[in-house]
């Protein structure tokens, strides 16, 4: 059975139609872009499936089941993860409490200041802290983060609910090259390790066409492609959208 199903998921602004009845489907392990222009909805399309937002028709259904009625924590609880285009950290904690924070609540507690006082979950924390790269910045706070450790510690804090499905939007946004490279290594080294399903938005043709074993092509919130990187890049809808973007 897939993992993922869209079905004909429209939402509306006013009068935009930011997402127009999108449909596909998502194996389990699968590595796919999400592409198109700024405005295109692929932000929209996320707040979708991870529960932020309702559709205005449609749906979709995760392992079989709607997802309809579960809220976004429970989508999370049962496998859904998601990082965000501005990264969402406790910038006063250290790396491994912001870590140890996700762990926790990933079992569905509450941490107290006294349970982070006796490392729980500390060992568990450091290991997902290499897993991403992070191990040597545990102890710093949040705050003091380069950029691009930060979008490494909001991997760190999606991957502490163990998901199947992990959506990410702009993981690599803001980053030089050589380190937007290196962070997708490790997200598809991870995800091909857990048979996690990635759905990832992105700027850079590069990343999207070196990592992705599919792509989808959003255009004013409809589906205009969907395929191998290979067709959909020979496509001349859109290579005329890529284009028509530079011009
Ligand atoms: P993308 O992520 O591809 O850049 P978005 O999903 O952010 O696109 O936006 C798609 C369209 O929906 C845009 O026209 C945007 O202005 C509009 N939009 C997105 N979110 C909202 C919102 N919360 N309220 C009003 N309009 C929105
Ligand atoms: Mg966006």
């Amino acid at each position: 059975m897939s993992l993922l199903q869209v079905q004909q998921l429209q939402r509306s602004f006013g009068g935009v139609r930011a997402v127009d009845g999108v449909s596909f489907i998502l194996a389990r392990g699968e590595i796919a872009a999400l592409i198109g222009p700024n405005g295109a909805g692929k932000s929209t399309l996320f707040n979708l499936i991870d529960g932020q937002m309702a559709p205005n028709q449609g749906r979709v259904l995760f392992d079989g089941e709607s997802l309809t009625a579960w809220s976004t924590a429970e989508r999370t609880r049962r496998g859904i993860g998601r990082t965000f285009q501005v990264a969402q950290t406790f910038a006063t904690l250290t790396v491994l409490q912001n870590v140890q924070l996700a762990l926790v609540a990933a079992e569905g507690g509450a941490l107290s200041i006294t349970d982070l006082l006796w490392d729980l979950r500390a060992e568990a924390g450091n290991a997902l802290l290499a897993h991403v790269g992070l191990q040597h910045h545990a102890a710093d706070a949040a705050a003091s983060l380069a950029y691009g450790d930060i979008k490494r510690l909001e991997l760190a804090l999606a991957l502490a609910a163990k998901p199947r499905l992990l959506l990410m939007d702009e993981p690599t946004a803001g980053m030089a090259a050589a380190e937007r490279f290196e962070l997708m290594r490790t997200i598809v080294a991870i995800a091909e390790a857990n048979n996690t399903a990635v759905l990832f938005t992105e700027h850079s043709v590069d990343v999207v066409f070196g990592f992705a074993r599919r792509v989808l092509v959003l255009s004013r919130g409809r589906l205009i492609a969907d395929g191998a990187p290979e067709v959909v890049r020979a496509d001349t809808e859109v290579q005329r959208l890529y284009l028509g973007e530079e011009a």
